[in-house]
């Protein structure tokens, strides 16, 4: 039905509720064009919410103003964090009178020195013979935890290996557990391997994927994990309990970082 097909009192009602029918629809779409105004900022309130999240997860180092001679005053430096593997009531591997809990306890604590001569900030999980938490997969997940809480660069956690009592062979060489997904981590690995590889105190098991490792692939830090070589192997072991190679150990992991982190020895 057409405007002209009505009476004209009928087309004038029409016509008055077509008007009201206009001023609805403006009235209307003045309402939703203010609600989607609101709508709009209220979204873009939550993601700035949400980028200052993200922002906080990736927050960079504390400024630190000591005075160190070696570093100068208020410099910004990478937090490693050293992780000796196991201690406390877990040993680890052990042989004869030696444990893994120690030797990565020594390990780290030389390496952490160097770092630090070095400008990085080091932070330990452990400095005595403890445990972080009262079951495994608990101490596990604190020092996880710990990297994150400290918003490490690196988390290097250190371990001996043992050859498995279904292996026939001679075991023996070190590892580099990296966190594929993470290219930090990557990068850590490849760095720690090639340092190792250059002391060429045993042979190189290669740089594998520590997906299956907890400490590795649960970790919101870039987290490496190094079997440094294996307890029950007589020439490993030599090299893993004499102070010349905890100290070359040591000194690797350290060049690695520097090489990972150049601008912290600047
Ligand atoms: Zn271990």
């Amino acid at each position: 039905m057409t405007n002209y097909e009505l009476m004209p009192s009928e087309r004038r009602r029409k016509n008055d509720r077509q008007s009201e029918t206009a001023i609805i629809l403006t009235l209307g779409s003045l309402l939703l064009f203010l609600l989607t105004g609101m709508g709009i900022s209220l979204f873009s309130k939550v993601l700035q919410a949400e980028d200052h999240n993200l922002m906080h997860v990736d927050q960079p180092p504390i400024v630190f103003e000591d005075g160190d001679a070696n570093i100068g005053n208020n410099i910004m430096r990478e937090v490693i964090v050293i992780d000796a593997g196991h201690g406390g009531y877990d040993v680890g591997c052990s042989f004869d009178d030696y444990n893994e809990k120690d030797i990565t306890l020594q390990i780290a604590k030389k390496a952490g020195e160097k770092m630090r001569k070095r400008g990085f900030q080091v932070i330990y999980t452990r400095e005595s013979d403890i445990a972080l938490g009262a079951y495994e997969e608990e101490d596990l997940a604190l020092r996880a935890q710990f990297a994150y809480k400290h918003q490490a660069a690196a988390f290097l956690s250190l371990h001996l290996n043992m050859r498995n009592e279904t292996e026939t062979e001679r075991c023996y060489g070190f590892e580099v557990y990296e966190n594929k997904n993470d290219s930090v981590s990557h990068k850590v690995a490849q760095n720690i391997h090639s340092s190792l590889n250059g002391l060429e105190y045993t042979t190189s098991r290669g740089v594998l994927d520590g997906q299956t490792l907890q400490i590795v692939s649960m970790n919101l830090r870039p987290a490496v994990l190094i079997e440094m070589g294996f307890l029950d192997d007589e020439h490993d072991r030599a090299y893993l309990v004499s102070e010349e190679g905890q100290d070359d150990i040591a000194n690797a992991l350290c060049e690695a970082m520097v090489q990972t982190f150049p601008s912290v020895s600047d």
